[in-house]
C-alpha cells in the first residue's frame, strides 16, 4: 500500500516552484506518493515534475476533473472529442512521469449539474473510456473512476452507482476510486461501499467531512480502514485537504474551498501521513484476534 499526498495540500500552482514545493513537501512529510493534479495539461511539465518526483524517492499518480468544455457525458459530440483528446494528453503526461495511473472525475464535468444523465450521454462517456482504457494500458496506466457526491456530478455518486457505470465502460483496465469526504456524504456507512467494490477498488482518497485536519470530523475512518484491510485493498491510499490557505483558481472555486481551514501546509501533511499509516497499521492486527 502507497500512502501519499495530493499537491493542492502545498501548492496551487503548478510551475517549476510549485512543483517543487509539493514535491518536496511530500518527501519531507514521509509519504511515499503524490498526487498531480493535470487542471491545465497544456502547460504541464510532465519532464521536470517525473525528474523531481524520482528525486525525491516518491512515486506519482495524476487526476483531473473535467470542465462543460471536455464533457464526455455531453450529447455534442465535439465536446466529447475534446475530452477524449485532452484525456489521452493527460496519458502521455502521466506516462513520462513514470506514473500507473489517472483518477478523479474523467467520466463527466466535475461541477453541479441542474439535471440527470441522459441515456446517450451516458454512453458517449463509457464508449469513450473504452478507447482510453485501451490507449492507458499500452502505456502501463489504469483509469479509477472516482465517486463524487452530488454537486460535484450527476453520473454516480455511490460506489454501487460507480461500479454499474464500470460495467457499462466493459474494460478490466477501469476501476472505482473512493473517496472518504464524499462517502460521508453519500454512502449508508463507511466500510459497505469498499466491500462492494472488493478488488475493482483501484484508488483511495482520504478526506475529512470538512475537508481539514483528519480526525477532526465526522468521518468514520476506523470503520473504512477495517474494511480496506479486509478487501486486502493494496493500491494507492492519497491524502487529500483543501483551505483557503492555498489557492488554486480553477480547482479551490470548483470544490467550494471558501474558507480557511488550516494555514500550515507542513504540520497538516505530517500529521495525516502518521494519521493513515496509524490507521492501517493498527486494523492489521485484527487478523490475530
Ligand atoms: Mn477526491
Amino acid at each position: 500500500m502507497l500512502i501519499g499526498a495530493h499537491g493542492l495540500v502545498f501548492t496551487g500552482v503548478f510551475d517549476e516552484a510549485g512543483l517543487r514545493r509539493a514535491i518536496e513537501g511530500t518527501a519531507a512529510a514521509g509519504f511515499d506518493l503524490i498526487e498531480l493534479p493535470l487542471m491545465d495539461p497544456d502547460n504541464f511539465d510532465s519532464a521536470l515534475a517525473g525528474r523531481l518526483v524520482a528525486d525525491n524517492g516518491l512515486q506519482v499518480t495524476a487526476s483531473l476533473g473535467l470542465t462543460d468544455a471536455t464533457d464526455l457525458t455531453s450529447e455534442d459530440s465535439a465536446a466529447v472529442k475534446a475530452g477524449e483528446r485532452m484525456l489521452e494528453g493527460c496519458l502521455d503526461h502521466v506516462a513520462a512521469m513514470g506514473g500507473g495511473v489517472l483518477c478523479g472525475v474523467i467520466y463527466s464535468a466535475m461541477r453541479k449539474y441542474m439535471a440527470p444523465t441522459t441515456p446517450a450521454g451516458v454512453a458517449n462517456s463509457q464508449a469513450a473510456l473504452a478507447r482510453l482504457a485501451d490507449r492507458a494500458r499500452e502505456r502501463g496506466i489504469r483509469l479509477c473512476l472516482e465517486v463524487v457526491n452530488r454537486y460535484e456530478s450527476n453520473v454516480f455518486n455511490t460506489a454501487r452507482g460507480g461500479l454499474r457505470f464500470v460495467d457499462g465502460v466493459g474494460s478490466d483496465n477501469v476501476s472505482l476510486h473512493l473517496d472518504t469526504y464524499h462517502m460521508n456524504i453519500e454512502e449508508s456507512d463507511m466500510w459497505q461501499p469498499v466491500l462492494d467494490a472488493g478488488d475493482r477498488l483501484g484508488y483511495v482518497h482520504i478526506g475529512e467531512s470538512h475537508r481539514g485536519y483528519l480526525g477532526t470530523g465526522t468521518v468514520d475512518f476506523d470503520g473504512f480502514f477495517r474494511a480496506l484491510d479486509r478487501v486486502g485493498f493494496d493500491g494507492p491510499v492519497v491524502f487529500e485537504s483543501f483551505s483557503s490557505a492555498v489557492v488554486s483558481e480553477q480547482l479551490s472555486n470548483t470544490l467550494g474551498v471558501w474558507r480557511n481551514l488550516w494555514e500550515d501546509s507542513d504540520d497538516l501533511a505530517a500529521h495525516a501521513n502518521r494519521f493513515i499509516r496509524d490507521g492501517v497499521h493498527a486494523v492489521r492486527t485484527i487478523a490475530m484476534h
